[in-house]
């Protein structure tokens, strides 16, 4: 038979019903862990484990943290991807008729968090469902604590990575997959290093989806959010949404609607270009540091970060919306004066969103309240800033009501917790005045028991106290124990005191306690109608918010242009890049202020593919990414920095850009750079841009500029996008003659006799040597292998000089054609080296002049004439 205390039995039984879930298991003051669990939780939150029952022969492991810090802890383990259950107590242990009765109150996943205390501000914390059915996907993402629900839908081959392109740029801390799919898709998301960490779950299809959406939203049709006819969409959407209200059943939501993205209004940004063009998170630490948010982001809101973030991942399409944006940067660049003190305003502005969503959810506090009514008063500061302009179209008037609803009720100091009271201010509310009357004239008679018990007993250091355990009691320190009169009453034995109490103390404590209890009851009474008033307003909040976070994005953005003298660019629907005197935005940065060199680009009908070549380290990338990072800024709305770019309207940006391995998927560099080539031949369209960097070079020569040549005539041919192409292959640059649209560019760099000067500037015309070796030194590589290396290089060069002699004077094109006819060449036939004769260049190469008497150079001058003979 089980010996199991029926605790236990209990304990299994729950553990049972959430084995996904980290069981937060109370008993009495703690939140006990059992098991694997307990494991678990002291590996990774750094808690003891120790074990129980053990003399019962039954070691369970446990683990233990105190009820009242488990914020923390829950979000320590959340944000690690775990799933936590938190089981209370649900009936009072005193009257309770045998084992407490226990339940599992709330489940927190990554994605349903709302203790938006231990979030990051400036990020959204998105909960994602993707729904696959063929070759189309609907996407769905809630972030609960702000409430913003949105959902899109795409469509085409290979919809898996499609969709994870599309995850990769929302970022959810949690996606769940429709069952059906899950397989397929988790084993394809496993092959992304950035969200292959994110935590995933399947969950069954939601029958009946447009009427659960319907019936949540309280609408007769989905047609006003855009989804009518979006059923992967809609399927999405219940799934977020039945997941959300099963975890969060006993809170209320701040979600008012959902709305529908049109994948077709944005820009398409792949996965790889996202990575490479470092928009929001550089590649080494995953910060945002050396990042494209980086060099924008000066919002003052936590809100307006959060816009500017998804601005940046979706630049738009449509000329009008981005010229609309410009605008109003371009206003704000012009008046300075309101610029600024706009600014200065919204740096009182709080995060609107999150504290709306904390009402709604029933966790705010009457700080809570202060941060709203601030930002209340900012925001009409804001709009008499803003006279006239119609950037705010708020209406504001229900929200004054509010402002005045919260100056009159909520003391500016209120305390954080919201169950003990001092949060109402004096004279908002009657009773409330009248029970802190009585607590007071009770403190004070309190106090008069000291003087008049001084008196009664001629104890002259006799004290009344308090503390939680008995309330309130006389001190008489031990050597005046002999005047205690009578009816004193012993509590307590100290070293060198007794405490006592009286009835009569004991009386009037009742009274002041009586009266705390009553105070903190009524406030948190009158707390909550307060609150349930400002939650009224909710969606005047949102919208609000959001107007904020526009100015905010706005305002940053000018900021940002003048500070970094960008200008507008013009975006137009047509085909031509035309950028003068461009920079890169974060190289700019970086490499410190007018350090920077300027470079043009034009591509048009007659020219749209650039062969680019230069030694390394010329700045061909950084070029190449500039390009990319003007075009993706000027679709945003932003400024760019250039001294005039006008930007032909560009559907999607592709990156092929350095080789590195995938070991997670277990591809190899070449393999990772074929399958990028192969996405973007497949993907790119007329109006795309694409950059390549050096592709081919995964494997051998040869092999390499055949599939880097077919790749661009392919592009040039049969796609037409504007393409810039960096290699260090100089054949590829027979190719300009080749394609109609193709011209050949290089970086210039000065070579001095002991140096390369990089000039950094894109010229004309191509490259004829790659300079490898210098920059070898450049980075430290030691002397003899660079000797050894150029002694290789020259024998290599002298070989292919004497096969191209030996074709008979005509040297064919490495693409066929003939270039060039040699016939009447004057040049000596060169013959190939012998190894004695390699060996001596080797030998005269490594020998370092400046080290050699000339005695020990003889000697050698007489060892090679040997070694040649
Ligand atoms: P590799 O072929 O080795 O990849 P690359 O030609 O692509 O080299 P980049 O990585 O673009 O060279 O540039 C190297 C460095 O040169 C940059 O990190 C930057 O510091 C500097 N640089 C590049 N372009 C410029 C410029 N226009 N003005 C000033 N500095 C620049």
């Amino acid at each position: 038979m089980s010996n199991e205390t029926p605790l236990m039995k209990q304990y299994k039984e729950i553990k049972e019903e959430n084995r996904d879930s980290i069981l937060f298991f109370r008993l009495g003051d703690f939140y006990e862990m059992f098991f694997d669990d307990a494991v678990i939780a002291s590996k990774e939150l750094g808690i003891t484990l120790t074990s129980r029952n053990k003399e019962k022969g039954q070691d369970v492991p446990l683990a233990g943290i105190p009820y009242h810090s488990s914020a923390s802890y829950i979000a320590k383990l959340v944000r690690k991807g775990y799933k936590v259950a938190v089981c209370e107590q649900v009936e009072d242990p005193k009257t309770a008729k045998g084992i407490v009765k226990r339940e599992v109150v709330k489940i927190i996943t990554p994605g349903t968090v709302i203790d938006t205390d231990y979030l990051d501000d400036k990020s959204n914390n998105y909960l994602l469902c993707v729904y696959i059915k063929g070759d189309r996907a609907g996407i769905a993402y809630v972030d609960i604590t702000t409430g913003e629900f949105r959902s899109t839908e795409i469509e085409g081959e290979d919809i898996i990575s499609k969709a994870l392109n599309e995850i990769h740029k929302i970022s959810p801390k949690e996606i769940i997959v429709e069952e059906k799919t899950y397989e397929d898709f988790s084993s394809k998301f496993k092959n992304y290093a950035e969200i292959s960490e994110m935590t995933m779950q399947s969950v069954p299809f939601v029958k009946n989806s447009e009427l659960v959406l319907k019936d949540y939203f309280k609408v007769i049709s989905l047609e006003s959010y855009g989804l009518k006819g979006k059923r992967e969409a809609v399927a999405a959407g219940a799934m977020v949404l039945e997941y959300v209200l099963e975890l969060q059943k006993y809170n209320e939501l701040p979600i008012n609607k959902i709305s529908y993205d049109n994948s077709e209004d944005h820009m398409e940004l792949n996965l790889t270009t996202q990575r490479n063009l470092e928009l929001i998170q550089n590649q080494r630490e995953k910060s945002n540091l050396g990042t494209l948010l980086w060099v924008l982001d000066t919002c003052k809101t936590s809100m307006g970060t959060r816009m500017l973030k998804n601005f940046i991942k979706n630049p738009l399409l449509k000329v009008e919306t981005i010229e609309k944006r410009q605008e109003d940067i371009g206003y704000f660049i012009d008046e300075v004066l309101i610029r600024e003190e706009i600014r200065e305003i919204l740096k009182n502005i709080y995060d609107i969103e999150r504290l709306i969503g904390k009402v709604i959810m029933g966790t705010e506090n009457g700080r809570d309240l202060i941060a709203l009514k601030k930002s209340i008063r900012g925001s009409l500061e804001i709009i008499k800033i803003l006279g006239n302009r119609q950037l705010f179209e708020t209406d504001l008037e229900k929200l004054v009501g509010i402002y005045n609803l919260i100056e009159r009720s909520i003391n500016e100091e209120a305390p954080f917790s919201v169950r003990e009271g001092g949060m109402i201010k004096s004279g908002y509310n009657l009773e409330l005045d009248e029970l802190h009357d009585l607590s007071k004239s009770g403190k004070n008679y309190i106090l008069e028991i000291e003087t008049k018990e001084r008196e009664r007993t001629g104890i002259k250091n006799l004290k009344v106290k308090y503390n939680k355990v008995f309330g309130y009691f006389i001190e008489v320190t031990r050597a005046n124990s002999s005047l205690v009169p009578e009816d004193y009453i012993r509590k307590q034995t100290l070293t060198n005191a007794e405490r006592y109490i009286t009835p009569e103390l004991k009386d009037y404590e009742s009274k002041v306690l009586n009266a705390k209890e009553k105070i903190e009851a009524l406030e948190y009474q009158l707390f909550k109608e307060i609150s349930s008033g400002v939650k009224e307003e909710n969606r005047d909040f949102q919208e609000l918010a959001q107007n904020l976070a526009y100015l905010d994005v706005v305002t940053s953005l000018s900021d940002v242009a003048i500070k970094n003298n960008y200008v507008k660019p013009k975006v137009f629907e047509g085909f031509s890049l035309n950028i003068k005197g461009g920079r890169h935005p974060i190289v700019e940065k970086l490499v410190g202020a007018g350090e920077f060199i300027k470079n043009d680009i034009l591509l048009d009908e007659k020219k749209s593919i650039i062969i680019l070549t230069g030694p390394n380290m010329a700045g061909k990338s950084t070029y190449m990414k500039q390009l990319a990072l003007i075009i993706l800024m000027a679709q945003t709305g932003s400024y760019v920095p250039a001294d005039y770019a006008e930007v032909g309207i560009v559907d999607k940006i592709f990156t092929r850009v350095g080789a590195s391995d995938d070991l997670v998927s277990g591809q190899s560099t070449f393999m990772v750079e074929m399958s990028e080539v192969a996405n973007i031949v497949n993907s790119a369209t007329e109006k795309s841009f694409v950059i390549l960097d050096e592709v081919g070079r995964g494997t051998s020569t040869f092999d390499g500029i055949s599939i880097a040549s077919s790749i661009t005539e392919y592009i040039h041919d049969k796609i037409g996008s504007k393409t810039i192409f960096a290699t260090h292959y100089h054949e590829l640059t027979e190719l300009e003659g080749k394609l109609k649209r193709a011209a050949n560019y290089r970086i210039e760099v000065k070579e001095t006799e002991s140096d390369v000067v990089f000039l950094r500037e894109i010229v004309k015309g191509g490259a004829d040597k790659s300079y490898g070796i210098e920059v070898a030194r450049l980075a430290g590589l030691p002397k003899e292998i660079l000797n050894k290396a150029k002694a290789t290089l020259k024998s290599l060069e002298t070989k292919r000089a004497l096969i191209e002699k030996k074709m008979k004077g005509e040297q064919l094109s490495l693409f066929g054609g003939v270039i060039e006819s040699k016939e009447n060449s004057v040049e000596e036939e060169k013959r190939v080296l012998t190894p004695e004769e390699e060996k001596a260049i080797g030998i005269i190469c490594d020998t370092d002049l400046n080290a050699l008497t000339p005695l020990d150079a003889l000697v050698k001058l007489s060892e090679l004439k040997k070694m040649l003979k």
